[in-house]
């Protein structure tokens, strides 16, 4: 996010440097909301197709630098740095040799790697390898092939990295056989791979199963899973660390659960940016929407909001300005929102939530516009994550 943004005028200051004057989460926010980053080369590279989410600059940037300089980490943050196999998870086989996928870590001075792996994307709790997809069959081994490949080069370049061994499965037996094999050939710190889509029974299957063979010291990251509410029970597991954004995307991409607090979720407050907002823009062209009454309507909800806000407006007056601009931009009919505005109004949980950018920033955090609103949310809802987890015995 932006430190200088300005919320009356929707300006960025003109002097701003992007990356260099923006900050990130543990930049903004105390206690830091998460003890280490994970960074994937899928993501920093881009693919044969997709671009990365980096310029080239940057890219040449985080390689020079190395990943702790470039995204100003303090020394108790961990990094970990993965392939991004979901990116790749159309191709028959992952688009990198081990060789430089090591280099990637080295040059960029990651704490720990991930082996290079190949996502299953399906679960059948019963098949063996005969009976499972053999696509399926295919990925495991090559992931562990890799994992092996993965593990010599450390040892013949003598990394300092710390090796994490990536193990994908379809069920209970094929991930525990894939940990058993990882543990044999030297792997202490392993990650599970591909269960996103699995339901919290499924990864609580495989876990047990895990258990059976789990050497004590072996510990286990989950790759891109939340599920707070189960996160203790996988820490009787040998859980020990996960990754995931969704805390900090439902902030804006989640239909209604943007503003986390420990014990509810609400409703962002929409007042899109007339100026600003691309789906909005096409309409103004289109003439579906008048420019003029856009820019009235949400001047007037802005300006209503902040009222309520310092306890100057009704919440009838705030309501009914934003049903208002709701009508003249919801041109294509879609569902109202102004009953879960009432709600995050009437509660105002912004008003009692201690984090440094709701303190600040009021009830502009919860108004659903732009970048810059919607990433302190993000940040806002990672603090609460946060807290969430230190409540979390992992003993
Ligand atoms: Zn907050």
């Amino acid at each position: 996010m932006s430190p200088t943004y300005d919320f009356l005028t929707d300006e960025y200051s003109p002097v701003r440097v992007r990356q260099r004057d923006d900050q990130y989460a543990h930049e903004v926010v105390t206690p830091i909301p998460y003890n280490g980053i994970l960074v994937s080369k899928a993501i920093v590279d881009g693919g044969e197709r997709k671009a990365g989410k980096y310029t080239e600059p940057q890219r040449a940037r985080l390689y020079r630098m190395g990943v702790r300089r470039f995204f100003r980490l303090p020394p108790e943050i961990v990094t970990l740095g993965d392939c991004g196999a979901f990116n790749y998870i159309n191709e028959e086989y992952p688009p990198y040799n081990v060789a430089e996928v090591v280099d990637f870590y080295e040059e960029c001075g990651f704490d720990e790697g991930v082996s290079i792996d190949h996502v299953i994307f399906g679960y059948e709790s019963d098949a063996d390898e005969k009976q499972a997809d053999p696509a399926w069959v295919k990925r495991r081994h090559i992931s562990l092939d890799l994992a092996e490949d993965f593990l010599a080069e450390l040892r013949k370049r003598r990394s300092r990295l710390i090796p994490v061994g990536a193990a994908q499965g379809w069920s209970p037996a094929s991930y525990a056989d894939s940990v058993n094999r990882l543990q044999q050939m030297g792997y202490r710190r392993i990650a599970l791979g591909g269960m996103v889509p699995l339901k919290t029974a499924e990864i609580l299957a495989c876990l047990e199963e895990i258990e059976k063979i789990r050497a004590p010291e072996t510990e286990l990251h989950l790759l891109g899973i939340t599920r707070v509410e189960s996160m203790e029970l996988f820490a009787n597991f040998g859980v020990r660390s996960f990754d995931s954004t969704s805390a900090f995307r439902q902030a804006f991409m989640d239909d209604r659960n943007n503003y986390h607090t420990r014990d509810s979720m609400f409703t962002a407050v929409r007042v899109p940016q007339v100026d600003g907002n691309p789906a909005l823009k096409r309409q103004i062209l289109s003439g579906a929407v008048s420019q003029a009454e856009a820019v009235v309507a949400e001047r007037e909800c802005l300006r209503l909001l902040r009222g309520y806000d310092q306890g100057n407006v009704r919440i009838d007056d705030v309501l009914d300005a934003l049903v208002n601009y709701e009508r003249i931009v919801n041109t294509s009919k879609k569902r109202s929102y102004i009953d879960l505005y009432r709600r995050t109004l009437e509660e105002t949980p912004w008003k009692s939530c201690s984090c440094a950018l709701c303190q600040k920033h009021g009830i502009e955090i919860i108004i659903f516009r732009g970048s810059e609103r919607n990433k302190r949310r993000g940040f806002h809802n990672l603090t609460i994550l946060r807290s969430k987890m230190n409540d979390i015995d992992f003993a």
